[in-house]
């Protein structure tokens, strides 16, 4: 565990829990899904709806997602404004990867008539081959699913190369997981500067990049690109994660008719929240200066 992360371990629950309000939709998917709903009619906002959770173990907590993902399916039937993420350490991984891939089919499966996006998150990378053999059988039979590539990792280049050779959707970010420099970038210019790169290298193969950043610079720096390439609408989306403060950005990107996902975390249980919300505070300790501002500011 790194300095920062040991820090933010320290502190209560409840004090993390403060900050939780931008950054989480709220308890249950019922608060996922209307935040979903809110976002679209009031900013024109897509959104990706995510059950917060990972390492689950236990073969009926494995299956009560399994059953939760199906709820919310039907529940986002006729939305086209939302998609789901999931994560494999949710779904099974720890009894097997067959047993998780079969729940993940079962989830695509289900969202397919509906046209339902599922997207695989990207977890730390003991489980990328993992992730990818799952993804790519799964992108062999249906549409409606795509995955997480993370540009700090040595392998991304060779990852997107082994592609399948259908179109595929793939967010593309720096990612999360501090990983080790045998393995991956530590300078975070050069992980975004591999991004810029990854983007145009996914367009020139014919698949999809959903460019998942807060980054303005680079988020401009592709926009310029893309144009320049005359690249549709179409072709490319931006994601972003609730609660960061980009609202002028966001509109911009509405207006210009492209599509801006929010990433919309959903909790049933709060250590869960907790556990997400200790991530993203360790990675941006600065997120903890921006709730307390905006406390002070209403
Ligand atoms: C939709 C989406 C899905 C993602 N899915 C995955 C995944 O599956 N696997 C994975 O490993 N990673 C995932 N990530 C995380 C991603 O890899 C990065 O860790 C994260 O986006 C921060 O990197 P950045 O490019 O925004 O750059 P940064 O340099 O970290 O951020 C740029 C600027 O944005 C602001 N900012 C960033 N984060 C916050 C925050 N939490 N609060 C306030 N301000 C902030 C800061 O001002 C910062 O200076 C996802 C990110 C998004 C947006």
């Amino acid at each position: 565990m790194d300095l920062k992360m040991a820090v933010v371990d320290l502190m209560p629950g409840p004090l993390v829990r403060t900050f939780a309000s931008p950054y989480i939709a709220g308890k249950g998917m019922e608060a996922g899904i209307r935040k979903a709903d809110q976002i679209f009619r009031d900013a024109g906002l897509r959104s990706t709806v995510d059950l917060l959770g990972e390492a689950v173990h236990r073969r009926e907590d494995v299956e009560a997602t399994v059953q939760l993902y199906f709820r919310m399916i039907e529940a986002l039937k006729g939305k086209h404004h939302a998609s789901i993420s999931l994560k494999p350490t949710q779904l099974g991984i720890h009894e097997s990867e067959g047993t998780c891939a079969e729940n993940i089919r079962k989830i695509v499966a289900r969202a397919a008539p509906q046209g339902t996006q599922v997207t695989i998150d990207m977890e730390d990378r003991h489980f990328t081959d993992l992730t990818l053999r799952i993804f790519k059988a799964l992108r062999a039979d249906f549409d409606n699913v795509g995955i997480v590539l993370q540009s700090r990792l040595f392998r991304c280049r060779e990852d997107i190369l082994a592609l399948p050779k259908l179109p595929c959707k793939v967010r593309i970010c720096i990612g999360i997981y501090n990983e080790p420099p045998e393995v991956a970038l530590t300078d975070k210019g050069a992980m975004k500067e591999k991004m810029f790169e990854f983007v145009q290298l996914l367009l020139d193969l014919g698949h999809y990049p959903e460019i998942a950043t807060h980054d303005e610079a680079l988020i401009r720096r592709c926009m310029g690109y893309l144009e320049a390439r005359g690249c549709p609408n179409d072709a490319f989306e931006y994601q972003m994660l609730l609660g960061v403060p980009r609202t002028a950005l966001q509109q911009e990107i509405v207006a210009k008719g492209q599509v801006m996902r929010l990433y919309v975390p959903f909790a049933e249980e709060w250590k869960y929240a907790i556990h997400y919300l200790k991530r993203r505070l360790a990675h941006n300790p600065m997120m903890a200066a921006y709730v307390l501002g905006n406390l002070f500011r209403t």
